[in-house]
């Protein structure tokens, strides 16, 4: 279970004390305030704070006095024309920040988006949870044979056990043994920071991530997407719910240009108005690489 009964206890408490406030509130968003929803086997996302709504896009891309606009169909156009123009800034008046659980090798993914304020969970000052990240059956995959960064076809029956039975023990070794350098009978015990040295990589870790909607929108285009590994991907995609919830016009002109839309190359538009013109188009003729015309008869459908 992510969360201990004291912790669900104090999100309960937060939750039950409402203040008002002058400022802008997306109800959708009010809705997931400190709620934690459940990631992988032990994981969580919780939205903490926020700042913004899709009104807050519009009047800084308007510089304006009031509350957005008057009428919701001049707002979506507008945040429709802000994506597809990629006039970026107004989308960056809109903050999050998550307060998230996940185990260490996807945060060595996450991390790599520099645009974020982090502040993790110390190991130097805390000792950590005896918890990791053991696959679900279903993930449990062999080496994809067509992409080298991928997973392939589920394992089954004896392999499958053998190799989870490997991770559960490893893990668990390790962690007895991280537990026993600390503090043994009569003996001094190593410092926390050297003895979490032989933890592996599935042990869970936390963090507080604060980001704006621009750079969030960012990471979901390529954590959402279905080339990031599926334990980074259920992260993001738990995340874009709660994105979707807290700016349903801004969400919908990302789903629609970013996470809907491709981006053609010069040679590509060229093909497709040779074809629209009736030119039978090959890979030879098209000026494209073998991998650049596979994804393009890709986004032809
Ligand atoms: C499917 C997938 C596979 C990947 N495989 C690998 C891999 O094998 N090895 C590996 O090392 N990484 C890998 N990555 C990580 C990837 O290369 C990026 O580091 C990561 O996605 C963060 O992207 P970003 O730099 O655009 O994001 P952010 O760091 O959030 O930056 C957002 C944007 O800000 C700007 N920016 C931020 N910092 C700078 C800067 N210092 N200089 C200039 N512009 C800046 C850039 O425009 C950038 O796009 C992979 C990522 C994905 C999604």
């Amino acid at each position: 279970m992510p969360l201990s009964p004291d912790q669900i206890a104090e999100i309960d408490a937060a939750r039950a004390t409402p203040r008002q406030t002058l400022r802008a509130v997306s109800e959708g968003m009010e809705a997931h305030l400190y709620r934690a929803q459940e990631v992988l086997d032990h994981g969580f996302i919780r939205v903490i704070d926020y700042m913004g709504d899709d009104a807050a896009i519009v009047q800084a891309a308007r510089v304006s006095y009031g509350a957005g606009t008057k009428h919701v169909s001049n707002d979506e156009g507008l945040i429709r024309y802000l994506m597809r123009h990629w006039h970026s800034t107004p989308f960056e008046m809109c903050e999050i920040k998550l307060h998230v659980k996940l185990p260490v090798f996807v945060a060595r993914q996450w991390i790599r988006h520099r645009t974020a304020n982090v502040n993790e969970y110390s190991a130097r000052y805390s000792i950590l949870d005896r918890e990791f990240y053991i696959p679900a059956p279903d993930q449990l995959a062999a080496q994809s044979t067509v992409n080298n960064q991928g997973r392939g076809a589920v394992l089954q029956g004896e392999e499958a056990a053998r190799v989870l039975e490997i991770l559960k023990r490893d893990a668990g070794q390790a962690f007895d043994s991280y537990e026993s350098m600390l503090s043994q009978e009569g003996q001094q015990g190593l410092a926390r920071e050297l003895a979490r040295m032989n933890l592996p990589m599935n042990t869970y870790t936390q963090w507080y991530w604060k980001t704006d909607l621009h750079n969030l929108f960012h990471f979901l285009r390529l954590r959402a997407d279905a080339h990031a590994q599926y334990e980074i991907r259920v992260y993001a995609e738990a995340i874009a719910a709660c994105v979707k919830d807290w700016v349903p016009l801004a969400f919908a002109a990302f789903e629609d240009y970013r996470m809907g839309g491709v981006t053609l190359s010069a040679k590509a538009i060229d093909c497709v108005k040779r074809m629209l013109n009736g030119e039978k188009v090959t890979q030879e003729t098209s000026g494209m690489s073998k991998g650049e015309w596979r994804e393009f008869q890709v986004v032809l459908g």
